[in-house]
């Protein structure tokens, strides 16, 4: 195939979805001519539960209030329906939303920053030079100097590059039922999460405008229970009628070590195609808006200002790593001990609340885990005076 000698673009990003959406919009936003290539649609449907935390507002600078159904205030947590506790809080700890309508508005949004959104158009193939990277897709090569690869889970662009992560494949699955206006207004803005149904996972329903979404979520399998682990939990919950569901689809969960590589000659990866999905709370999203925005600003530097794209694994390593590697630390000691875990957190309910800030950002797993560290050290473990 003839590929002409000159860049098409200065950057190609795979994938419309939070990461790849927002990695285009910044770099278009910069001045860097940018393609964004989303295989599917728009406006695509994807099987997820669409929970946003709010500290995506501290990376997206333009207002994303228009995608919103729901203002998430609170959460209830359950142990297989009982155990029950439920905290509210005062200040907007996220969002739910549609990801048909979320992903729709962040590639909207990075096409008015100047980027062109090609729809329906596959990577297929990939090839590096010193100059530059050649995207081979259904609708024929395109070249570029850099590459973002945001393509998902199943991400083409990891497996081209040869990019093994060492990540672990959890799998969701996400149920869309009907419910009447008494049960809505019930469960309005409160995410209920259950426990010790699935093992190495939970069962969730989060109250959308109209329509409740439930799923179930797992970090390894076996997966063949799941639909019967979702169908026992609503049955819990007083929902049986709603079954069968109006919608159910699962999709893999890529999550990881948080320590593989992201990058290789001119190619970055963000979000689940670099493996950097929450292992403890399957949340994606905003790991994913992060490392887009990240692979942004790295190919901006190198683009415009030599920098080397290396630059790229220390912003993630900074703001991303550390933290999913504690949560990839703490998902193993829930596994082992999920009823004693459940009772550590949600025992107390300052403690529950510290999940609060983490939502909002105001806090991370590392200070709550040495806080936590701290303060068994100054009573139970402390050794007593004199011996
Ligand atoms: C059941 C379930 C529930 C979940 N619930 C939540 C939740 O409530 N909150 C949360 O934060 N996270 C949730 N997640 C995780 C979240 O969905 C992902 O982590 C997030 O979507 C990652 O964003 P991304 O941009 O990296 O990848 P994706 O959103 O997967 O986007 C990748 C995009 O690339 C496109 N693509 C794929 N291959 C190619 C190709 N070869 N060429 C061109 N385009 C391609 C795809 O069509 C897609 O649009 C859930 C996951 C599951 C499975």
């Amino acid at each position: 195939m003839k590929i002409s000698p000159k860049f098409s673009y200065d950057a190609i990003v795979i994938g419309g979805g939070p990461a790849g959406a927002t990695a285009a919009y910044f770099m278009a936003r910069a001045g860097i001519k940018t393609a964004l290539l989303e295989k599917g649609a728009p406006g695509r449907p994807k099987c997820c539960g669409g929970g946003v935390s709010s500290r995506v507002k501290k990376i997206i600078d333009f207002d994303l209030s228009p995608c919103w159904e729901t203002v998430v205030r609170g959460a209830a947590f359950s142990w297989r329906g009982g155990d029950r506790r439920r905290l509210e809080s005062g200040e907007e700890l996220g969002w739910l939303t549609r990801r048909e309508v979320f992903d729709l508005f962040l590639q909207e949004a990075a096409s008015r920053a100047g980027a062109e959104v090609r729809y329906e158009e596959r990577l297929w193939e990939l090839e590096q030079d010193r100059h530059g990277v050649t995207a081979f897709t259904e609708k024929g090569p395109r070249r570029g100097r850099v590459l973002v690869g945001a393509d998902g889970a199943g991400s083409v662009t990891a497996r081209r590059l040869n990019l093994k992560n060492l990540d672990s494949f959890g799998f969701g699955l996400e149920a869309r039922l009907e419910a009447s206006a008494r049960v809505l207004e019930d469960r309005k803005g409160i995410l209920h999460f259950d426990f010790g149904g699935p093992s190495a996972g939970y069962c969730w329903i989060f109250p959308r405008r109209d329509h409740l979404c439930a799923g179930v979520a797992v970090r390894r399998p076996p997966y063949s229970t799941l639909k019967r682990e979702l169908k026992n939990y609503l049955d819990r919950e007083g929902l049986s009628e709603a079954w069968p569901p109006s919608w159910l689809r699962g999709a893999y969960i890529r999550g990881g070590l948080g320590l593989g590589f992201l990058r290789r000659g001119r190619c970055l990866l963000a979000g689940d195609a670099a493996g950097l999905c929450d292992q403890l709370t399957g949340e994606g999203i905003y790991p994913a808006i992060l490392s887009g925005r990240l692979a942004a600003e790295a190919a901006v530097g190198f683009l415009a200002g030599g920098r080397p794209l290396s630059g790229y694994d220390r912003s993630v390593r900074g703001r991303l790593r550390r933290e999913l590697v504690w949560a990839n630390l703490v998902s193993r000691a829930v596994d082992l001990f999920p009823r004693k875990a459940y009772e550590l957190v949600f025992g107390e309910p300052e403690r529950a609340r510290s999940l609060f800030a983490l939502s909002s950002g105001r806090t991370t797993y590392g200070r709550l885990l040495r806080g936590r560290l701290r303060s068994l050290a100054g009573s139970g473990f402390r050794r007593p005076r004199g011996t």
